[in-house]
């Protein structure tokens, strides 16, 4: 089961609902009751939602469509209670690429906040919003503006993982290695979440979330920098793990008797069948994922696993260079090879938890 509803497509963009959104619905009917309780005052608090998500919506447009410009798609935009999440294929490589497509949500709430002003000043506000979160009365176009100043605020907290923290990082990365600035951004998004959270206690619970969301996601790119750095200092032969067993061509049947027989090995390495110019030439069964996926007593019923395609690195290859094409490539597993001998397997989900639990 999916945990989102997918809504439709925007410029060839998917719209999707996280599954969490649908908790705001007694969220708002609590709000409405402790407010006067009428149906009105909840339809009212429904379409402010709606107002504040569709300004959000916008906002990871202007992400999306500034990454598209550097040829790197969106796979969608799903809206959260906490906000919308644009998921990139990969950031750019460039500073100056990831500060724009950084600086492009902020900018599309900029627009919508100028195009309203002269509104706003022009028409004194008319189209009244009964909405009663703003102190005195508030128009509509006053409402919006309000909601895309707010906005523009909380992204450009130059803290990690807002968007002000990817802009600093960015220029940071200017001047300083990748892993400085990642870092420093990254610290700071942990200083701002506890913040959050701390004054979320005090004053406003939905704060307390999104404090928690900002400091998880701040505390795994402090780590991941930490590695990064470590990886700097590293050849690939240094996370080559030798638990493996080459099997050359894949035989015709994998059975479970015969993936059991490789009792010692981690990993289990086929030449991929059928090779496309562009294709790994290698794929990779993690033994133990297989293991875990197919207790003992269910292996009788059918079985199954998943392979992973697996790029080939050189041992003497710079160990951060090698992350970074991985990541860029979507692979969690590289085999490092010289030219006559196998030598061993990069596990990224190993290295990040068995660098976690070092700390
Ligand atoms: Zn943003």
């Amino acid at each position: 089961m999916s945990s989102k509803l997918v809504l439709g497509r925007i410029a060839g963009i998917k719209v999707a609902l996280h599954w969490s959104f649908f908790l705001l619905l007694p969220y708002l009917a609590f709000s409405s009751i402790s407010s006067d309780g009428s149906f009105f005052s909840f339809l009212i608090l429904t379409a402010s939602m709606l107002l504040v998500f569709l300004c959000v919506l916008l906002h990871e447009f202007g992400h999306a469509l500034a990454a598209r410009r550097y040829g790197i798609g969106t796979r969608d935009i799903t809206l959260t209670p906490i906000g919308g999440i644009a998921q990139i294929e990969r950031m750019p490589d460039k500073p100056m690429q990831e500060f724009f497509v950084a600086i492009a949500g902020p900018l599309v709430n900029v627009a919508i906040a100028l195009v309203l002003t002269p509104i706003i000043l022009l028409t004194d506000d008319v189209f009244v919003w009964p909405w009663t979160g703003l102190s005195g009365q508030t128009g509509l176009a006053g409402f919006f503006f309000y909601i895309n100043v707010m906005l523009v605020l909380f992204n450009m907290l130059p803290a990690f993982p807002m968007d002000g923290g990817r802009i600093l990082r960015s220029l940071l990365s200017l001047g300083l290695r990748d892993f400085t600035a990642s870092r420093i951004a990254s610290v700071l998004g942990i200083i701002i979440g506890l913040g959050m959270i701390a004054y979320g206690f005090i004053d406003n619970t939905f704060l307390i979330f999104i404090g928690l969301f900002v400091l998880i996601q701040a505390y795994s790119e402090q780590q991941e920098s930490a590695l990064v750095k470590e990886f700097s200092e590293s050849l690939a032969a240094e996370y080559a793990d030798d638990e493996f067993h080459y099997y050359g061509d894949p035989p015709a049947e994998l059975t479970p008797e015969l993936l059991d027989s490789f009792n010692n090995a981690r990993y289990l390495l086929f030449n991929r069948p059928q090779q496309n110019e562009a294709d790994d030439p290698l794929v990779l069964i993690d033994l133990n994922l297989w293991r875990k996926q197919n207790p003992p007593g269910k292996r009788q019923s059918g079985y199954r696993f998943n392979h992973f395609s697996a790029p080939i690195v050189a041992p003497d290859q710079a160990m951060d260079q090698v992350f970074r094409d991985m990541r860029k490539r979507r692979r969690n597993f590289a085999v490092v090879a010289s030219e006559t001998a196998i030598r061993g397997v990069i596990d990224l989900p190993d290295i990040f938890l068995e660098h976690s639990r070092q700390r």
